[in-house]
C-alpha cells in the first residue's frame, strides 16, 4: 500500500519533472523574474526566420526594447547572418539545441551531441558562446540541463506562452499577451518554427508592435533574463 503510493508519487514526480517547463525536479530552472514589479522579459524561440526575425528586430530596435532569442542550431546554421543580426542588435542569445529534438527520452549521450553541436553552430555564426538554454517545448530528463550547465548555460523556463504557432491571428495573439501578463513574466513567443526553417511566423511580426504598446501602456518596463 504505501510502496505503491510511493511509487505513484515517484511516477507523478518524474512527469513533473519531464514535462512542466519549470519544475526544478531535474535542475535548477528560472521559470520568472524574481520581481514584483511591472517588468517582463520577451523571449524568442526557433529563430533564425529569413522573415519574421528581421522584422521582429526591426520592431525591437524602432522601440528600445530588449529580449533573448534561443536559436536552434540547425537554422543558425542555414541563416547565421540572422542570427548574427540577432547578437549585433544586443539580444541575448540562448541555446535551443541543434535539432529541436524533445529531450525527455534522450540519452546522456545524445543530449550532449545535440546541444554541444548547436552551441558550435551559434559561437561560430555570432563569435561568442550562448548564455542561456531551453529545451524544446520544455521537456527534460535528468541530464538535460546538467549538460546545459556544463557548458556554461543557464537553463530557462516560461512563464506566459500564447500559442503564437498555432496562427490565431495577430489581434487574438496581441490580446493573449494582454490578458495573460503579470509582474516578472518570462514571456514565450516564436520568431520561428523548430522543425521548418522556413516556417510562418509573420502574425507574431505582425503582433509584436502591439504586444509593446499595450505593455507600455500597462506601465511595463522591458528586461534581459539578466541571471
Ligand atoms: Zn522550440
Amino acid at each position: 500500500m504505501i510502496a505503491a503510493a510511493i511509487s505513484t508519487l515517484v511516477v507523478a514526480a518524474v512527469a513533473h519533472g519531464a514535462f512542466h517547463r519549470n519544475s526544478p525536479i531535474f535542475g535548477r530552472v528560472l521559470g520568472r523574474l524574481p520581481t514584483r514589479d511591472r517588468m517582463i522579459a520577451l523571449t524568442f524561440d526557433d529563430g533564425p526566420n529569413p522573415i519574421a526575425t528581421p522584422r521582429i528586430l526591426e520592431t525591437l530596435r524602432a522601440e528600445n526594447v530588449p529580449a533573448t532569442f534561443f536559436l536552434v542550431g540547425r537554422h543558425v546554421e542555414r541563416w547565421p547572418a540572422i542570427a548574427r543580426q540577432i547578437a549585433a542588435d544586443g539580444h541575448a542569445i540562448g541555446n535551443h539545441t541543434y535539432s529541436h529534438h524533445k529531450l525527455h527520452f534522450s540519452s546522456p549521450s545524445f543530449v550532449r551531441m545535440d546541444l554541444t553541436r548547436s552551441t558550435g553552430a551559434i559561437t561560430a555564426a555570432i563569435g561568442k558562446r550562448p548564455r542561456y538554454f531551453r529545451a524544446p517545448h520544455g521537456y527534460r530528463n535528468p541530464w538535460v540541463s546538467h549538460i546545459a550547465r556544463q557548458l556554461g548555460q543557464i537553463t530557462i523556463g516560461w512563464t506566459l506562452g500564447v500559442w503564437d504557432t498555432d496562427r490565431p491571428g495577430a489581434d487574438v495573439i496581441a490580446r493573449r499577451v494582454r490578458s495573460g501578463v503579470r509582474p516578472g513574466t518570462i514571456l514565450l513567443l516564436h520568431d520561428g518554427d523548430g522543425y521548418d526553417a522556413t516556417g510562418d511566423r509573420t502574425q507574431t511580426a505582425d503582433a509584436l508592435p502591439r504586444i509593446l504598446s499595450d505593455l507600455r501602456n500597462s506601465g511595463y518596463e522591458f528586461v534581459g533574463l539578466a541571471t
